[in-house]
């Protein structure tokens, strides 16, 4: 059973403590400024040997940031040895995780809602409130690549890191895990709802739309994500809500008949839209309410 653990105050016991759960863990600088590379890791340098991080075999293990990760005690005692203070990294994919961060100063709170709105609660699981006000929601990965930021002020963090708590951020807060303190082991799936499109399980009963309103499939005559951005990107002053809106519209349609990826295009847009300008609060309520129409029958919240 998962009864959760209470983490040491003191960065050393706590980091000692994730590991003891098999929770991997690396040093971060209070700054987030990382660790030196060894010579032959350091791009920069002239003895610099061409690797992937994962097959690095320098044995200086801080080379590669979060790949840098481990659970051996004596390397977590060196390091917090070294550097008492030093924050607690945890990679999400390497621990098997994959992360809903909210970060309310970019309207993730309103993003949250929404899509709590549109998909229905998300499922309960281990949370932690950030130093900054943040929201650290902590699933188990689903296996494949997701969307780094499909809303504003949402992450999506997957092939990437979080700092875990007691660790102190910049705000000079602390990060602590949510309601009584404890943390529990991530135990629950990645929101179905919260899949790409394509890697959704498919629902019995509804066949995908593979048909044109006249009937026919045109293949080559549908929008892309480029050219749906490019609408945007096009639009005059005074328009620019309203061709999002269309854009919107029209990436709902095109991801319905499975041409392009909804979670992508509407990133893509999301992007657009703040280019030309808009705000994040409208670009999020212009993607809604084009997601909301009466006549997209093509929602289902799971
Ligand atoms: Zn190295
Ligand atoms: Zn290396």
């Amino acid at each position: 059973m998962n009864v959760g653990i209470k983490i040491p105050a003191v960065p050393l016991d706590a980091a000692l403590a994730y590991a003891a759960l098999g929770v991997k863990v690396f040093r971060v600088r209070r700054d987030k400024a990382p660790y030196a590379n060894c010579p032959r890791c350091d791009m920069k340098s002239s003895i610099y040997i061409k690797h992937r991080p994962e097959d690095c075999r320098c044995g200086v293990p801080t080379c590669h940031g979060f790949w840098a990760a481990t659970t051996d005690t004596g390397l977590i005692r060196k390091w917090w040895t070294e550097e008492p203070d030093a924050n607690i990294g945890a990679p999400c994919k390497l621990n098997g995780w994959a992360v809903l961060d909210i970060d309310p100063r970019h309207g993730g709170d309103v993003s949250l809602r929404r899509i709590e709105e549109r998909v229905g609660l998300l499922p309960g699981t281990c949370m932690q409130i950030t130093g900054g006000d943040g929201l650290h929601i902590l699933y188990l990965s689903p296996g494949f690549d997701l969307p780094g930021e499909p809303f504003p002020g949402v992450e999506f963090k997957h092939n990437n890191y979080i700092v875990l708590a007691p660790s102190l951020h910049a705000s000079g807060n602390r990060y602590k895990w949510y309601g009584d303190g404890r943390f529990y082991k991530p135990e629950v799936a990645w929101p179905a709802t919260l899949l790409p499109r394509k890697e959704r399980p498919r629902v019995p009963g509804r066949p995908r739309t593979q048909q044109s309103l006249s009937g026919i499939r045109r293949p080559g005559k549908h929008w892309t994500v480029q050219t749906l951005v490019q609408h945007v990107m096009d639009a005059s002053e005074g328009n620019r809500n309203a061709s999002l809106y269309f854009a919107a519209c029209r990436a709902q349609e095109t991801a319905d008949q499975g041409f392009i990826d909804l979670y992508e295009a509407e990133t893509a847009l999301a992007a657009a839209g703040s280019a030309v300008g808009l705000g994040d609060g409208e670009i999020i309520a212009t993607i809604q309410s084009a997601a909301s129409r009466p006549s997209d029958k093509t929602w289902r919240a799971a």
